[in-house]
């Protein structure tokens, strides 16, 4: 039972509507874009993790902190005796180990998951113990890809492999357990305890001025030129797009950009390049405003 869902973090909503609107550096646009990649292999591990018939609790995406130091928990599963720490990789390619490092197939060092997996695991066992939590920790380092393979993976640690997950998960649900009261008060206490703030924020600064208005195709990039009712067609890629949906999306882009802004018609109207009639955006606005009510859609004019 999913208790704590996962979303896109603000930082990916950030810098997915700045990749459309500006040129990002070489270093911030690989920065999103592994930020996205992560984000998908999460989506997909949550995806296995729905098939976990046994009683559980389940929390995505926790961001808690232990003596000063921030940890992100990709997935924590409690279960009667114990909870399992899953850190989720969408690696793609060949990789392997080599003593503490951790090598593309060409030999180029990059950050081994497993350190990062033993930095989780001390903190969180560090949380348990100060919150009075007496429950065992089993760390797994999953690969959710199924074009990632590895080579020489260190047998005394608990890695799961795309070929494995779906054994994985079939033996996961051949376990007896029950929750009690105990598990709730645990998962509670993980809960008030994640900071939805997160202090890793890597988002460039950026002028309202230097940023494109218009809207973008979800596929190329690509600004839209012509306005012809029901849909938007990209000029480039031919992609279609239904109109209301395109000019949501850039509203939300915008409230992402500018969460203290007020939305008016007139902003959202140069925001999108002059591209749909006023009358259109001020109904639109008007109906997200009714659908969301107190939500986050708060000020319109
Ligand atoms: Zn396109």
């Amino acid at each position: 039972m999913f208790l704590k869902e996962r979303y896109e973090s603000e930082e990916l909503k950030v810098l997915k509507a700045l990749n459309t609107r500006m040129v990002l550096s070489e270093k911030e646009k690989q920065y999103y874009l592994n930020l996205q990649k992560g984000f998908e292999g999460e989506v997909m591990f949550d995806g296995y993790l729905q098939q976990i018939t046994m009683q559980s609790y389940i929390l995505n995406d926790l961001l808690l902190e232990q003596n000063h130091s921030h940890f992100q928990i990709d997935s924590l599963m409690i279960i009667q005796r114990l909870s399992y720490l899953f850190e989720v990789k969408n690696f793609e390619g060949e990789y392997y180990f080599e003593g503490d490092t951790f090598k593309t197939i060409n030999g180029n060092e990059v950050k081994n998951p497993l350190l990062q997996l033993d930095r989780n695991v001390s903190l969180l066992r560090q949380f348990f113990n100060s919150s009075g939590i007496k429950i065992p920790i089993e760390p797994y380092l999953v690969f959710v890809n199924p074009e990632f393979t590895l080579y020489h993976a260190p047998l005394n640690r608990k890695i799961i492999l795309p070929t494995n997950l779906n054994r994985f998960i079939h033996q996961l649900n051949n376990q007896q357990t029950t929750l009690n009261h105990q598990h709730v008060r645990l998962s509670e206490k993980l809960l008030a305890s994640h900071i939805t703030k997160s202090p890793f924020s890597k988002v460039p600064h950026f002028e309202y001025s230097q940023l494109r208005k218009g809207v973008f195709c979800q596929k190329c990039g690509t600004g839209m030129v012509e306005y012809h009712s029901h849909i938007l067609t990209c000029p480039k890629c031919g992609k279609p797009v239904n109109t209301k949906s395109a000019l949501v999306q850039s509203i939300e882009d915008y409230q992402v950009l500018y969460p203290s802004e007020k939305l008016s018609t007139n902003t959202i109207y140069e925001w999108t390049g002059d591209l749909f009639p006023k009358r259109t955006i001020r109904q639109t606005l008007k109906e997200n405003l009714i659908v969301s009510g107190y939500g986050q859609w708060s000020y319109y004019e």
